[in-house]
Order: C-alpha cells, then structure tokens, then sequence
C-alpha cells in the first residue's frame, strides 16, 4: 500500500519557536553532534568538558541523553528573549528534520496531530514523496522519537 504521503506534503518551518518551548519533549543526540556543539560552545569564556556539558545541559528522563528543560518545558537551548534557538547551525538532526520523524509520517494521525502545533505543516514548499523519503532514511534514531 502506498504511504499516505505518496502524493507529497507541504512545509516550511515559519520559525515560531514552538516546538522549542512549553510542552516538554525529547531532544535526542548522537555523540557526533555532541562533540560538534562541545567543539564550539562557550560558557564564561572557556569550553566546557563532556562531564559538564552532560550535567548541565542534558537529561536521561527520556531514557537516553536528551537536551534538558527549564522548568517552564522550554529547550535548555531555546532563547525566549530573541525568540530562537541559541545553537540553530549546530541543532541536531532531530531538530532539522522535523517533521520528516518516522514518528509523524507514519500516519496521518500523527501528522495531523503535530499540525495542531506546528503552523509551518501543511503549507509553504512542496516536499515530494522522493524527498520525503530521503529525508526519513536519515532519522538517527528510528520511529521511537
Ligand atoms: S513549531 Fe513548526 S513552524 Fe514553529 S519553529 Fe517549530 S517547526 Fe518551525
């Protein structure tokens, strides 16, 4: 049976910093992306080591490293003065690929029901079936998102 997205969707991120802030929700990264935001943040002045960076900016509640909340749900990483994200060119795969997750395209369901917050869903630029299915094969971490 062909995907319900066979006929392509529409999205383009309005960057309304919604998902990024309230409702908590997983932020996984692999050791690559990690290393690549160890590589280049600065905390006071100084880099921070991996041990640091773990206990101050990461959380297992997820069951696997993820970026941590603020107690308000919002990304550890999320700038609610400016409205954006602090680390937008190094933000990890997970971020990037929203939402072309295995988690929302599996159904319609769950596309609708991320639609319900996401308002770049179901407008802007056309992604074809061929596109879509490019962008799937490169989720990190499989449909348990
Ligand atoms: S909620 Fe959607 S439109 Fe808003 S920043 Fe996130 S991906 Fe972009």
């Amino acid at each position: 049976m062909p995907e319900w997205w066979s006929g392509g969707v529409r999205f383009t991120c309005i960057g309304c910093g919604r998902c990024c802030r309230g409702e908590p929700g997983a932020v996984f990264f692999t050791p690559e992306e990690e290393d690549r935001l160890l590589e280049a943040m600065e905390v006071d002045g100084r880099k921070l080591e991996k041990q640091e960076f773990r206990s101050l900016c990461v959380t297992l509640k997820w069951g696997r490293p993820s970026f941590a909340e603020r107690p308000n749900g919002d990304c550890v990483f999320y700038d609610s003065e400016k409205a954006r994200c602090r680390i937008y060119p190094l933000r990890p795969a997970q971020c990037v690929l929203f939402p072309f997750w295995l988690s929302v395209m599996d159904s319609k369901e769950d596309w609708d029901r991320e639609a319900r917050r996401c308002p770049g869903m179901n407008g802007g630029r056309f992604h074809s079936a061929e596109e879509i299915r490019a962008l799937l094969a490169q989720d990190p971490f499989g449909p348990d998102f």
